[in-house]
C-alpha cells in the first residue's frame, strides 16, 4: 500500500513556500494529515508537476548500445533509409530500448511521455508491441502514450495503412502522420486517410510536419479543415511546424490564429538546425505549445538526454530569450503546455491532480531553466522514486522493467 506523503517547505512553480500533501496518489488539501504520514523536507526547493516529454521516439534510441558511427547523408530521405537499415542490422529491441529511455528521463522528472513509434512494412507493428510492453511495465510511475507513426510513408508503401490499424488494435493511442507533401506527395489523400482512421477509432492525431514555407502553410490549412470537420478540438497536434517560422508576418499570424481557434497544439523542440517558430507570438495568441526531445541518441542524431528542463533552456536559446519571464514561460511549455497538448486532465499541483512532481534546487524558475540542476527529487503518485537525481532501484529494477 502507498503511504500518504507530506512534502514540507516547497515552492510550487517557484512561488511562495508551502507544504504539499499527497493522499492516495493525488494532491490533496493539507488539512490534518494522518499522523502516520510519511514526511520529507523540501528545503525550499521549487516544485513542478512531473515534466512532460510531448514528442520522442522511444523505439529508436541507442542508449546503452554500441556507439553508432554516423555516416548518414544530409537529407530526410537519407536518414529514413539509414533508420530502416539500422533497425534491420543493429538489433534495436524496441522493448528494451524504450525502457532504457523511460528510466533515464524519469531521473530528470519526466513522468509523462508521448512517443511516436514506427510502423512500416518491414517491421510491421513489432515496435509498437515492444513499447506497449514498456508502457505496462512502468504503469503507475510513468505514463506513456503511443503514436502509430508511418515514418517511411504510407501512401507509397502498400499495406502501411492496414498496419496502422493493427497498431491501434495492439494498443497505440494516437494516429500519426508524416509530411503529407514532401514524403507522401499527396497531402489531401494522406490527411484524409489518417483523419478517417482517427475518426473510426476515436483517437487523437499527431502529425510530423517539416514541410517548408507556403507548402507547410497549405498543409496546416488542410489539417485545420479536417480537425474542424471532425470536431477534434484539443485532440490534434502538429509536431515541428517549421513553416510557421518561414512566413511573412501577416500570413504567420493568421495561421497561428487559425490553429489556436481550432484547438490544435504545436510541438517544437527548438532545434538549432531548423527554422525557429515564433514562440512568443504563438503563446500570446493562445496556441497550446508543447515541447519534446525528438529522437535521443539514435541514428538520426547522436545527442540528447531527454531532460525536459534542459529542453526549456534550448527553447529559450533558440528564440533568443534571456529575460526571466520568458525563461519561466519555456519551463511552463515543458510541463503545463505539454500536458494540455497531449490531453492530460488531472495534471498540476492543485488538489485532485495526480501526485507526480519534481523538486528542483534553484532559487527561481528562470534559474532552474538556466542551470538545470541534476540533483532532483522525483515523486510519482506520492512515492519518492528519485533521490538526488538517482533512481531508487526498489521502483526501477532494470530487469523487472525490461531495460
Ligand atoms: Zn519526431
Amino acid at each position: 500500500m502507498i503511504k500518504d506523503l507530506l512534502i514540507r517547505n516547497v515552492r510550487p512553480m517557484g512561488g511562495a513556500a508551502t507544504d504539499l500533501y499527497i493522499r492516495d496518489g493525488r494532491v490533496a488539501e493539507p488539512g490534518n494529515p494522518d499522523t502516520t504520514v510519511r514526511e520529507i523536507d523540501g528545503r525550499g526547493q521549487i516544485a513542478l508537476p512531473g515534466l512532460v516529454e510531448a514528442h520522442t521516439h522511444l523505439d529508436k534510441t541507442l542508449i546503452g548500445m554500441d556507439w553508432f558511427e554516423n555516416r548518414v547523408g544530409p537529407t530526410r530521405n537519407d536518414r529514413i533509409l539509414a533508420d530502416r537499415k539500422a533497425k534491420r542490422e543493429l538489433g534495436i529491441d524496441a522493448r528494451r530500448q524504450s525502457a532504457r529511455q523511460v528510466m533515464q528521463t524519469l531521473a530528470f522528472g519526466v513522468t509523462h511521455i508521448r512517443s511516436h513509434v514506427d510502423v512500416d512494412t518491414e517491421i510491421g507493428i513489432a515496435n509498437v508491441e515492444g513499447v506497449v510492453g514498456t508502457r505496462e511495465a512502468f504503469r503507475g510511475l510513468v505514463d506513456v502514450q503511443i503514436v502509430a507513426f508511418p515514418q517511411s510513408g504510407m501512401l507509397g508503401r502498400e499495406g502501411t495503412l492496414a498496419l496502422m490499424e493493427d497498431a491501434i488494435e495492439a494498443g497505440a493511442d494516437i494516429v500519426g502522420g508524416i509530411d503529407p507533401a514532401t514524403i507522401e506527395r499527396d497531402p489531401v489523400r494522406h490527411l484524409d486517410a489518417i483523419f478517417a482512421l482517427a475518426d473510426k477509432y476515436a483517437k487523437p492525431v499527431d502529425i510530423h510536419l517539416h514541410e517548408p514555407g507556403e507548402l507547410g502553410a497549405f498543409c496546416l490549412e488542410l489539417i485545420v479543415e479536417r480537425a474542424r470537420a471532425l470536431s477534434l478540438q484539443g485532440r490534434v497536434m502538429v509536431s515541428h511546424a517549421y513553416c510557421l517560422g518561414m512566413l511573412e508576418a501577416q500570413r504567420q499570424r493568421s495561421l497561428i490564429d487559425a490553429l489556436a481557434a481550432a484547438g490544435i497544439a504545436v510541438m517544437t523542440v527548438g532545434s538549432p538546425s531548423a527554422p525557429a517558430v515564433p514562440l512568443g507570438l504563438m503563446r500570446q495568441s493562445g496556441l497550446v505549445v508543447a515541447s519534446g526531445s525528438d529522437g535521443i541518441q539514435g541514428t538520426w542524431e547522436p545527442w540528447g538526454s531527454g531532460d525536459m528542463l534542459e529542453r526549456a533552456k534550448y527553447l529559450a536559446q533558440r528564440n533568443g530569450m534571456t529575460n526571466d519571464a520568458d525563461l519561466e514561460e519555456t519551463a511552463r511549455i515543458c510541463c503545463f503546455g505539454g500536458a494540455e497538448a497531449i490531453g492530460l486532465t488531472d495534471y498540476g499541483l492543485t488538489p485532485g491532480c495526480r501526485g507526480d512532481l519534481v523538486l528542483i534546487d534553484a532559487r527561481t524558475l528562470a534559474e532552474a531553466v538556466a542551470i538545470t540542476p541534476r540533483n532532483r527529487t522525483v515523486i510519482c503518485r506520492g512515492r519518492v522514486v528519485v533521490n538526488d537525481g538517482i533512481l531508487d532501484s526498489q521502483f526501477c529494477d532494470e530487469k523487472q522493467r525490461g531495460a
